[in-house]
């Protein structure tokens, strides 16, 4: 360890400590110690307090032994004289500064400082934006990711789609190398949170001017322009621990080794480090994230003791390279290998930039060169099997006119057409590979891609337009994919874009047919006709616990992996997440026991599992990682159980929002009376069966009840009470117990005349 280091990160360190418990005191006698104090819409109260100290600070007199605590982590400057590593120290400073950092940002929120605002910025895409620039100008940057997010990301995180973060601190060399860095981090889907400024400048500052867009949607989180806004990467990384590792808040050790064995992270210092950086960065080596800096600073290199804790000097202008844009994309590279993230990239030849960074991108009307589908046009998307002899890999078709025919902002009928050929193809795949069109096409920048089958709605930016993005391209694009994604089970694919008018409905008629038969075949598979279910143990990069296991009736709680796509998966990687497992001897069919299920369990949840019932919440329900859609929990007051979607962050009779709710049902534990599930397993005739099936449904998030209205119709034919949907209460009716209870009675429920349900 540098004796230059020690020095630095222990002055920062003591700096902030005294300003975060001048702040801290200033706001005690200002506001008074219980005013309270919290980020938002977040569960794990101040996170980086909640996960290395247990602390459920809620107030701001809860934050008095928070900065005592800091205060006993600060050590005196080395002397000039000592030699010894001053590992120890430097480590307990960083600690001591992320606890300060945090601590003052709950204090600027208490005074309304948080989140930051910047003259003309806007945030894209957010779920927390409370306004929009125009007030006074100034828009408000991210602030804490919120719980929601970081639960969306989750699946992301543990399927490798999203390989890691990089905390970008500072302002880079120019835009241009700003820019450089962050498209070679989203090209790899690696996430981006930006903080931090060098003399007053921030990338943040950098991407504004250069039209980048930042927000949820993009992968880039602008968090603040100071260095203490870094303090929300590291909270968001305790949460990891906290929501996917089933850690609790206190288990400081615990939570630290997770982020170094299982979250692939790392600082990218750009500019002059001061002693804060250096401070904020010797906490961000407690977490195992190495620090890459792009100016001339001493290195720590993993030794002997020091095995972890990496501080990498790359000098900029010293990056071997023809210019700027190289040296860019070399920095980013050393970033990569030194934290050995892994990062798969596959090249797609079309004009555009591609990765899944730019799937959640939105093409407004504004910028929008041509649309298909949507309000004034239709398209569609249908992928079949077809004979070895009747595909010829990597041809593709434009039967019609081109998109030059269109006028600007206009809009044309389209038809993709993908034929694919394979050994192990089957026809059950189909529809798993024809879902991927979604994330296929939507990765490629400047092209937006909502629904799927005869209700895709596809818009193409102007920009992409001009660089050359054409009709074939959607071409391009499948097949490249196709071949890296499903390799395993696809030998050929061919693509036809049809834009012809007589050539579009003639194929949308053979779509549509194909769209009957497989939803008939797929509403007849009932659990009882297959021996096998799967298991699917993605989550437990993240969950070490937990294991789900689908079946034909029940779709994996994250909603994506349903009975064929697990089925598929295993077929492509027979040694991957998606195991089958032989149902063996039914042990109750009412509450859905088996025996094959529960020897599953058992060995894969590590035995903290013996039974597990697939139909019933109330006994043995199956455990959650933190990556479900809605969780179901009971009311006991009401004989029923209420159905909150991640959509939804309004209260709930439960007396907790969604966020709050998730920390109780995550984790892998199994906890009778709270279950977390995809939204689909809602209108299967297995749904807490045992328990008395969908009728038990007395309370139900609006944004279900709307976005399901058809199909939640049909199961209400199917339990006999066809208007059972308008007597099951939302947010908008009740929100405490006594409104429900009340509301139920006016409305009938059939729930208040079932059996008690326990
Ligand atoms: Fe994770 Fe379950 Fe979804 Fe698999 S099915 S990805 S284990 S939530
Ligand atoms: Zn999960």
């Amino acid at each position: 360890m540098s004796r230059y280091i020690a020095t630095r990160a222990i002055r920062g360190a003591n700096l902030i400590v005294q300003e975060a418990q001048a702040l801290l005191d200033k706001a005690l006698a200002e506001k008074g110690p219980q005013t309270p104090v919290a980020f938002p819409n977040t569960a794990y109260y101040l996170p980086l307090i909640n996960g290395l100290l247990g602390q459920e600070v809620s107030t701001l007199e809860g934050l008095v032994p928070v900065m005592a605590r800091a205060q006993e982590l600060l050590h005196p400057l080395p002397a000039s004289h000592r030699w010894t590593p001053y590992l120890g120290e430097t480590l307990d400073s960083g600690i001591a500064t992320l606890l300060a950092e945090e601590t003052i940002m709950a204090v600027r929120y208490v005074y309304g400082e948080q989140p930051e605002r910047m003259p003309g910025f806007h945030l894209a895409g957010s779920f927390t934006s409370p306004d929009e620039p125009g007030k006074n100008g100034a828009g408000h940057l991210n602030g804490p990711i919120d719980d929601v997010q970081l639960r969306a990301w989750g699946i992301q995180l543990v399927d490798g789609r999203m390989p890691g973060f990089a905390a970008i601190v500072g302002c880079a060399k120019s835009n241009e190398v700003a820019v450089k860095i962050v498209r070679e981090l989203q090209r790899r889907n690696i996430l981006i949170f930006l903080a931090g400024n060098v003399n007053g400048r921030s990338i943040i500052h950098q991407l504004q001017e250069e039209g980048v867009e930042m927000g949820y949607d993009t992968y880039i989180v602008p968090f603040g322009t100071d260095t203490i806004s870094a303090i929300y990467a590291l909270g968001f990384a305790t949460r990891s621990a906290l929501t996917f590792g089933g850690l609790k808040g206190g288990q400081a050790r615990e939570v630290l080794l997770y982020n170094r064995a299982r979250v692939f992270a790392f600082v990218l210092a750009l500019g002059e480090v001061d002693d804060l950086k250096y401070a904020t960065a010797a906490g961000a080596i407690s977490y195992g994230f190495p620090v890459i800096a792009d100016t001339i600073i001493p290195q720590i290199l993993p030794t002997g003791v020091t095995q972890y804790e990496h501080v990498i000097s790359m000098p900029f202008d010293q990056i071997p390279g023809a210019n700027d844009l190289e040296r860019a994309e070399k920095l980013v590279q050393k970033c990569i290998e030194v934290r050995g993230v892994k990062v798969r990239v596959t090249e797609v030849p079309i004009p555009v930039p591609y990765g899944s960074a730019f799937e959640g991108e939105v093409v407004r009307k504004n910028d929008m060169r041509v649309e298909f589908g949507g309000k004034y046009s239709r398209a569609f998307e249908y992928l079949r099997m077809a004979g070895w002899d009747e595909v010829e890999d990597g041809k593709i078709q434009v039967v019609g006119p081109d998109i030059s025919t269109v006028p600007e902002q206009g809009h044309m009928d389209m038809g993709i057409v993908v034929d694919v050929a394979g050994r192990k193809m089957q026809k059950d795949f189909e529809p798993v590979l024809e879902r991927q069109i979604h994330y296929f096409v939507n990765g490629a920048s400047g092209v937006q891609h909502i629904g799927q089958r005869d209700i895709a709605w596809i818009r193409i930016s102007k920009a992409a337009a001009e660089k050359g993005f054409n009709l074939r391209h959607f071409g391009d694009i499948l097949h490249a994919r196709l071949h890296a994604d499903f390799g395993a089970i696809v030998d050929k694919a061919q693509v036809t874009i049809y834009t012809d008018p007589p050539k579009v409905a003639e194929w949308l008629e053979r779509a549509r047919a194909a769209y009957n038969e497989r939803n008939v075949r797929m509403a007849g598979m009932k659990d009882e006709d297959v021996p096998e279910f799967y298991t699917c143990t993605l989550c437990q990069s993240f969950a070490p616990t937990h294991v789900c296991i689908v079946s034909p009736e029940r779709v994996g709680l994250c909603g994506a992996y349903s009975f064929l796509d697990c089925k598929a998966s295993y077929e492509i990687n027979p040694t991957g997440p998606n195991q089958p497992i032989v149902k063996g001897r039914l042990i109750d069919p009412e509450k859905g026991y088996w025996e094959g299920l529960n020897a599953v369990a058992v060995k894969n949840s590590q035995g903290k599992v013996n039974d597990v019932a697939m139909y019933s919440i109330m006994e043995n329900p199956m455990t959650a990682c933190g990556c479900f859609e809605c969780i179901v929990m009971l009311i006991p007051e009401t004989n029923g159980v209420m159905v909150v979607s991640r959509e939804d962050t309004s209260m709930t009779p439960a007396g907790m929002t969604f966020s709050t709710l998730a920390g109780m049902a995550g984790g892998g534990l199994q906890t009778p009376g709270v279950m977390g599930v995809g939204k689909y397993f809602l209108t299967s005739p297995k749904f807490i069966k045992a328990d008395g099936g969908f009728k038990r449904v007395v309370w139900m998030s609006s944004f279900l009840k709307e976005s399901m209205a058809d199909a939640l119709k049909e199961v209400a034919e199917r339990e006999g009470v066809p208007d059972l949907v308008d007597r099951i209460a939302d947010e908008r009716v009740a929100t405490t117990v006594d409104e429900l209870s009340a509301w139920l009675e006016e409305h009938g429920h059939p729930a208040l005349m079932m059996p008690p349900i326990f």
